[in-house]
């Protein structure tokens, strides 16, 4: 039940946020992010109706994928090299590029493959050192470079905002947004075309994230904690 009530608050709280951004709900993506929970609280999301999962250990993903093969299977955890392979196999997309030495891993294994990779770059707009991610400034850098590999597709920008300001957070997704009207607006390519989401905003702050313009929000406790919205 507590899935349940929970996701149908999560939808209206993301419906009156697009109402007051002028937006379309359908352009914003709830990735349900179930790297706490177990398999059956996933089905259980998935009767409730979600169907794009977050997790941040590949071999969690797997896992879950493995029982649940027709979901969409997301990897927003920190990229570790030696399991590119696998994560460039199974997830749908990849959130947390940053590296360059991973895109050029990442391009052979999707090769390999024959298909592409689609990932966002992750930016530390917030510059708190605690965080991974490029700086702005090296961010169209490694734009340039990721264009240059052919089976990596660049299809947005993600970042996570510090805790426990919500004004400040709404600064730092209003940052990635404009950055990515910048590179756009600088990087003149074919395969630009692809790049045009913004993966921000998770449980305590996707309200924020949809009024800068959020298409794919994180949402974590928000979804399989229960009765979070009511405590
Ligand atoms: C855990 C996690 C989330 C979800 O966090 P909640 O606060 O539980 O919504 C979102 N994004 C990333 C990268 C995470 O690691």
């Amino acid at each position: 039940m507590s899935i349940a009530s929970n996701y149908q608050t999560v939808i209206q709280r993301v419906r009156d946020a697009c109402m007051q951004a002028g937006r379309d709900p359908h352009e914003v993506c709830i990735q349900a992010v179930s790297k706490t929970v177990d398999i059956d609280a996933v089905r259980e999301a998935h009767e409730c109706g979600m169907v794009h999962f977050g997790e941040n250990r590949i071999e969690e993903l797997i896992k879950k994928q493995t029982a649940e093969p027709e979901l969409s299977w997301n990897f927003i955890g920190n990229i570790q090299s030696r399991k590119i392979k696998d994560i460039v196999a199974h997830a749908a997309t990849i959130h947390s590029l940053y590296k360059y030495s991973h895109a050029v891993k990442i391009d052979e294994c999707a090769k390999e493959l024959k298909r592409p990779a689609r990932v966002f770059l992750e930016v530390n707009i917030s510059g708190e050192t605690s965080k991974s991610g490029l700086s702005s400034d090296d961010v169209f850098e490694m734009m340039r470079e990721c264009l240059s590999l052919e089976h990596i597709e660049v299809i947005g920008l993600m970042t996570m905002a510090p805790r426990y300001d919500n004004q400040i957070a709404r600064e730092v997704f209003r940052g990635l947004y404009e950055l990515k009207q910048e590179i756009q607006a600088r990087i003149d390519h074919s395969r630009m075309e692809k790049f045009s989401q913004l993966s921000m905003g998770m449980t305590e702050d996707y309200v924020e994230a949809i009024l800068e313009g959020s298409t794919c929000i994180r949402v974590g406790r928000g979804i399989f904690d229960e009765d979070y919205y009511c405590s």
